[in-house]
């Protein structure tokens, strides 16, 4: 007898199929496809209107242009054959209400084999562009091999042999943080791009090179034996090729060891210690900060997820929407963390974001529906059962990664159901500034905190990269992580003093060291008030200097805040925010009440609008841009303005109009790299402008690209004026991707070369008298400000936030000593070097003890 997997198998890969089908409506369908089993033999007439039977009862939608029809359960006995039969309607039929139907798969199963063939139909749900090209496949055999084969390799990856394969390689695992779910990605990357099956055994576990969380489930440590194998064509050069990849990994895994261990070796000898010397619970810090507070332990046990089975399609379309919110959630964050604080620190939601598409996690989850659970009760106990397996692994890191199974899984689950979205700090005590120590906190968790109460967090769990930690940062509230077992010995209702700069928390301090740590938060927040406080004064150095201090903003709504934290102007507005999250582009009359409205919030003060910067890291699909394989040195920004005029002139028109009442506007174009760019687009501007009979309006540029910096001079006689984007001079300076995580710590801007490229810059703009401004991350770091005020420019523009403290700091620094500064920053051999050169806000100016410059250096 033939086994379930093999038949399973035959009836994907024979199935009958019909392309470009036209069927009226679902009832149509049902009957076209019905028809196909029938004529293949596998079903009996009566067959039919059972599935239509089934249909009416239960809606066999699948989700994603799918659906699965089949017969009622007590009519089996018209089934001759497990077969499976596809119709394809490339122009859709409508299944239920809002629902297209592509394509359908007419299904015959005697036993469970219903159930088989469901699991590998819903594994293709989690691979949508494969689906995709199904829609339109012209030839049946593109059927046959996306049916059978991602079937074929996922049930390896389930059930992996641990036998090594035909080719053998050794290796031994050299990262330093063992196997983690960064390196992970790129060798999956690495080995979908080998296009042959790949796996990897430690002793005897073994993993398919295709899910991250087998390959986390290893444990592999730095100085494990790897035995990676390989079968297919030219397997022993692909293993070759594969493992070349595998190497190149280890020089940026040792450089981010070194920098987190140089990290902590700073942080612990420059942070706070109590008087007294007593012994901290010692963690690793995860978001910097001092804080006193009475401990509340929180547990991490949450309610049972209840067991409510539905139908298995109806489970797997659930499971799917979910995943789908999630990854869109995820993205959103991503996005927002990258802003924020650097790709670096964005890099482990985007592992995470890679766990919604783990094969095993995935296939743990459907097993668990198609053997009749709910589509939550399965998740979540496919996430618990794979984070407890990556818990119990003798590594740290991989210990790590457990709690972002678990909070990836209740991300899920709480797009599932919606009283999980809460979170088990909701109901903590008011009116007491509360230190929250956990196991481990999700990042949902730590989202749902009320920040008026809480003061500190400590986990036993998680680490200096957990998602917590990182919204811990963003939102300023000191933390230590992987504390461990010593956390033990704290208890609800004890006085601590948290320290997030050296990961270390005082139990039961004395008065002494409360005292002291009483001042010290006090001295820090009177400098946190003092910058507030004076954050709407102009930027003037005690020498008499101004600086025009403006923000980057994308929207009208942001502008009141921005002007509240003390801009002066908008430096900045990124218009391709109007563009994004959208199905279509905003057209003129959109795009000039958008306008309008900001100049309106800025009540007379500067805008600088920036022309549409689409490209590189900012892509909108509806535009339908070709792929690029290098999209940062592609068409982007004034390049592609001047591919698209139906981009360019609507937008031009827009602020044209919207400036027409005498207001203070200028247009700005992004990433130019010649003389010639710049004529042309000011040639259509004019053409525009004079179209409307408007006013003329300053035109200026972005310098981001080195040709362009390197030209200032030339481009200085056509511009009006200049704004540097340091975030894109910085990349193509350094020749490093700005979204690259392992090189961000290298992507410093304030390497030599990219300040004296700003020197140059700057000259060039002196010789036309044309005013330059900073918009990229640069300004908007105070050390960076005064070095950036130093070199000779008018204006900073930066995210609101960062205004006060950038403020402050050229508020109290002289411009005498911020030119000489720059001149020696311009000398360094390096950007650790020009770092070293801060020493930090004058003593005097701050009322406290801040660490002294030399004498020489020192502004007064
Ligand atoms: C820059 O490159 O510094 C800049 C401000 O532009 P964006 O970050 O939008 O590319
Ligand atoms: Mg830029």
């Amino acid at each position: 007898m033939p086994d379930k997997t093999d038949s399973t198998a035959a009836a994907l890969t024979k199935a009958p199929i019909r392309l470009n089908a036209a069927p009226r409506n679902r009832e149509e369908a049902i009957r076209a496809v019905g028809r196909l089993l029938v004529e293949a033999g596998a079903v009996a007439e009566p067959y039919i209107d059972s599935m239509l039977k089934r249909e009416a009862e239960a809606n066999t939608w699948l989700g994603s242009g799918i659906a699965i029809p089949h017969g009622m359960i007590g009519d089996k006995i018209y089934v001759q054959a497990d077969k499976v039969a596809v119709l394809q309607v490339p122009q859709g039929v409508e299944w239920s209400k809002g629902e297209t139907a592509y394509l359908i798969f007419g299904i015959a199963a005697r036993g469970d084999g219903h159930l088989a063939i469901l699991r590998r139909l819903t594994r293709l749900l989690q691979q949508p562009e494969q689906l995709r090209s199904l829609f339109a496949a012209r030839d049946p055999a593109a059927f046959h091999t996306v049916l059978a084969a991602p079937a074929e390799a996922a049930e390896a990856a389930a059930e992996p042999s641990a036998q090594d394969l035909a080719e053998v390689t050794l290796w031994r695992l050299d990262y330093p943080g063992g196997l983690h779910a960064r390196p992970s990605s790129l060798w999956i990357e690495a080995a979908n791009a080998a296009g042959i099956t790949l796996q990897v055994r430690l002793g005897d576990r073994v993993s398919d090179i295709k899910s991250l969380v087998s390959l986390l489930q290893l444990g592999a440590k730095c100085g494990d034996d790897l035995y990676f194998s390989a079968q297919g064509a030219q397997a022993a050069e692909k293993l070759a090729a594969f493992l070349q990849k595998v190497r190149a990994l280890s020089a940026g895994e040792k450089e981010q060891a070194r920098l987190a261990a140089a990290r902590q070796a700073q942080s612990l000898a420059r942070s706070w210690q109590p008087p007294s010397g007593r012994a901290p619970i010692i963690g690793v810090p995860a978001s910097p900060g001092l804080a006193i507070g009475v401990i509340r332990l929180i547990a991490a046990d949450e309610p049972e997820v209840e067991d409510k089975p539905l139908p298995p399609e109806q489970s797997g379309v659930l499971l799917q929407q979910a995943l789908a919110a999630t990854r869109q959630q995820l993205q959103t964050v991503i996005d927002d963390v990258t802003r924020r604080l650097g790709a670096a620190e964005a890099a482990i939601f985007k592992a995470q974001a890679g766990l919604l598409n783990d094969e095993g996690l995935i296939a743990a989850a459907c097993r668990l529906i198609l053997a009749g659970r709910g589509a939550a009760k399965a998740w979540a106990l496919a996430v618990a059962e794979t984070a407890d397996r990556l818990a119990a692994l003798d590594n740290p890191v991989l210990a790590g990664r457990a709690a972002d199974v678990r909070d990836v899984g209740k991300r899920v689950l709480a797009n599932m159901l919606p009283s999980r979205a809460g979170g088990p700090a909701a109901a903590l005590p008011k009116g007491e500034k509360i230190i929250l120590v956990a196991e481990d906190l999700s990042p949902s968790d730590t989202a749902n905190l009320d920040m008026a109460h809480i003061c500190g967090l400590a986990t036993a769990g998680g680490g200096p990269t957990s998602h917590t930690a990182i919204l811990a940062r963003t939102q300023g509230l000191p933390a230590i992580a992987a504390a461990g077992g010593n956390l033990a010995a704290a208890k609800t209702g004890a006085t601590a003093i948290i320290n997030g700069d050296s990961g270390a928390l005082w139990l039961d301090p004395t008065e002494s060291d409360i005292a002291a740590a009483q001042a010290e938060i006090a001295r820090i927040q009177a400098e946190q008030r003092r910058q507030a406080e004076q954050r709407r004064l102009p930027a003037t150095t005690p020498d008499g200097h101004n600086i025009t201090i403006a923000a980057n903003i994308n929207r009208p709504d942001q502008a009141a805040f921005a002007l509240d934290q003390g801009a002066e102007a908008v430096g900045l507005m990124r218009t391709e925010f109007l563009f994004l999250e959208r199905s279509a582009a905003p057209g003129e009359e959109e795009q000039y009440q958008i306008y309008r409205a900001m100049l309106a919030q800025l009540g007379g003060r500067p805008l600088i609008i920036r022309a549409l910067d689409i490209g590189g890291d900012k892509q909108v699909p509806y535009l339908n841009l070709p792929r690029e394989d290098n999209p940062f040195l592609g068409r982007r920004g004034a390049r592609l303005l001047l591919h698209r005029p139906d981009l360019l002139y609507p937008q031009l028109k827009a602020i044209y109009r919207a400036a027409a009442g005498g207001s203070d506007v200028s247009i700005m174009f992004p990433m130019i790299m010649t003389v010639e760019e710049i004529i042309q687009l000011k040639d259509i501007a004019e053409t525009i402008r004079q179209s409307l009979q408007a006013p003329r309006l300053p035109l200026g540029i972005m310098v981001e690209v080195p040709a362009a910096a390197i030209c200032a001079d030339k481009l200085a006689a056509h511009a009006d004026f200049f704004s540097i984007g340091t975030n894109d001079l910085t990349q193509y300076t350094l020749a490093i991707d700005r979204e690259n995580p392992d090189l961000a710590a290298q992507a410093d801007g304030l390497h030599p070369a990219v300040l004296r490229l700003i020197e140059r810059i700057i000259a060039g703009a002196a010789l036309y008298r044309r005013p330059v401004g900073v918009c990229g991350g640069l300004a908007a770091d105070p050390f960076g400000a005064i070095l950036l005020a130093g070199l000779g420019v008018d204006e900073l523009s930066m995210t609101p936030r960062d205004i006060a403290a950038v403020k402050a700091r050229l508020r109290r620094t002289p411009l005498s000593y911020m030119r000489d500064l720059a001149r020696q920053a311009c000398a360094q051999d390096t950007a650790a070097a020009v770092r070293a050169l801060d020493h930090g806000a004058p003593a005097a100016e701050t009322g406290a003890a801040a660490p002294k410059a030399p004498a020489e250096e020192r502004p007064e």
